[in-house]
């Protein structure tokens, strides 16, 4: 009696291994629902719909055709740009798309798709301010917002210039910044303050367009190769089939 127990016993335990090989393959086979994440605050890229309660802009549409061309899941997570860029180098997320240049340094730790959109920076001031160059910064304050270009290029500057700089999380923090004068200029992407100013923030740009160059979808460097494959792939049919085209449209570009 006892020896059959046992034999029954082994057989359950075979039979529950078995199904827990067959449970995990399964789940293998099953697509991988990738953690892509974002800036929150950068129209007309990404930035939040209070009426629908949803992130709207370039990035989100252009991550939804490819997604959808290529036929893989993701889910998209708006926690700001430096927090997204430190979270795919903490292996919290699988990449990030947030009006993100490409850049050699970048690249050290990143691992970068085509580019999808060309654009620079700008200098940005109150709309009634006299600053209108780099020299008229002596003794004054510039905000940077974390992780970016345009706090890099304001720190780069400000010795030879002779300002300080104050470190805000978003795009918006800095525009209010300036707005209250607490700051008095800052460097934004081109496109983006342009946006804003459309939309009524007080601010003016003054000078040239600073360091064009290309955003990029990204991930880990050495990660998730696959991912960036299929981005360039999605980003070529949806730049051929017009839908590419059709998004900036959709947001005035
Ligand atoms: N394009 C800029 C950068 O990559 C700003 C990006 C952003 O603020 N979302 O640094």
């Amino acid at each position: 009696m006892k020896k059959i127990f046992a034999l029954i016993l082994a057989i359950l335990m075979v039979a529950s291994l078995a199904a827990c090989g067959t449970t995990t393959d399964a789940t293998a086979d099953e697509a991988k629902v990738y953690t892509i994440v974002s800036d929150n605050a950068f129209a007309p890229f990404e930035s939040y719909d209070s009426e629908t309660g949803e992130y709207v802009g370039i990035d989100m549409d252009i991550m939804a055709a490819v997604a959808e061309d290529q036929g893989f899941e993701y889910n998209m997570m708006n926690v700001g740009f430096d927090p997204a860029l430190a979270k795919v180098q903490a292996g919290q997320a699988d990449a990030v798309i947030a009006g993100m240049t490409i850049t050699d340094e970048r690249k050290e730790i990143f691992d970068f798709s085509e580019g999808y959109f060309e654009d620079g920076q700008v200098m940005v001031v109150a709309k009634d301010s006299d600053i209108d160059s780099l020299d008229d910064l002596a003794g004054k304050v510039v905000a940077t917002k974390n992780g970016t270009m345009g706090a890099e290029y304001a720190n780069s500057n400000k010795d030879q210039y002779g300002y300080t700089t104050k470190a805000f999380e978003g795009s918006n923090e800095q525009y209010q910044a300036i707005i209250n004068g607490n700051c008095d200029a800052c460097f934004e992407d081109y496109t983006v303050i342009g946006d804003a100013i459309k939309n009524g923030v007080e601010l003016k740009t003054v000078g040239e367009k600073i360091n064009p160059s290309f955003y990029g979808f990204a991930v880990k460097k050495g990660q998730n190769a696959e991912l960036i494959e299929m981005f360039n792939a999605g980003l070529a049919n949806i730049k051929a089939n017009g839908k590419y085209d059709e998004i900036l449209a959709k947001y005035g570009m």
